[in-house]
């Protein structure tokens, strides 16, 4: 079980399969499948910023960091820093952050690790582009802000 668990998310043709820890207590028609943890991949990051706590900081605007990929000293090193982030799957994937650095403003583009099939309308995961009924998703011809792009690999 603790396998299976460490080694979300887990995806099934695609579609994200939402883990929940079993509690037994919650009538069934309760229980909220609305959220699960995802690795995200910021990319431009300082190696300065590489740390556990702007991981915590950054990672922090999207919802709740489990945990942030970094050596035993709390540091990070590479071309991208793996954060987990419990999500919020009703909401829009988020596709980067601006963070500022001494004077400048740096763009932290994200990607996801096995990112599951997302509405490229809304950038939610909830429901394919036919579900869609944000106003993002009415099909006004403009580009679409979300893509397959935002699959880390
Ligand atoms: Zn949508």
């Amino acid at each position: 079980m603790q396998k299976v668990w460490n080694g979300r998310p887990w995806l099934f043709d695609n579609q994200l399969f939402v883990l929940k820890e079993f509690e037994g207590y919650t009538p069934l028609h309760r229980v909220n499948f609305d959220y699960e943890c995802l690795w995200v991949w910021m990319h431009n990051l300082p190696l300065s910023c590489m740390t556990k706590e702007r991981g915590v900081q950054i990672g922090g605007t999207m919802r709740r960091v489990e945990e942030v990929d970094v050596h035993e000293d709390g540091s990070g090193w590479g071309s991208f820093f793996r954060v987990q982030i419990y999500m919020d799957l009703t909401q829009p994937l988020a596709r980067g952050r601006t963070i500022n650095v001494k004077v400048e403003s740096i763009w932290i583009l994200f990607s996801y690790e096995k990112m599951p099939r997302i509405c490229f309308s809304c950038g939610c995961a909830v429901h394919g582009v036919k579900g869609c009924s944000g106003i993002l998703g009415e099909s006004d011809g403009k580009e679409d802000q979300y893509g397959i792009w935002m699959r880390a690999t």
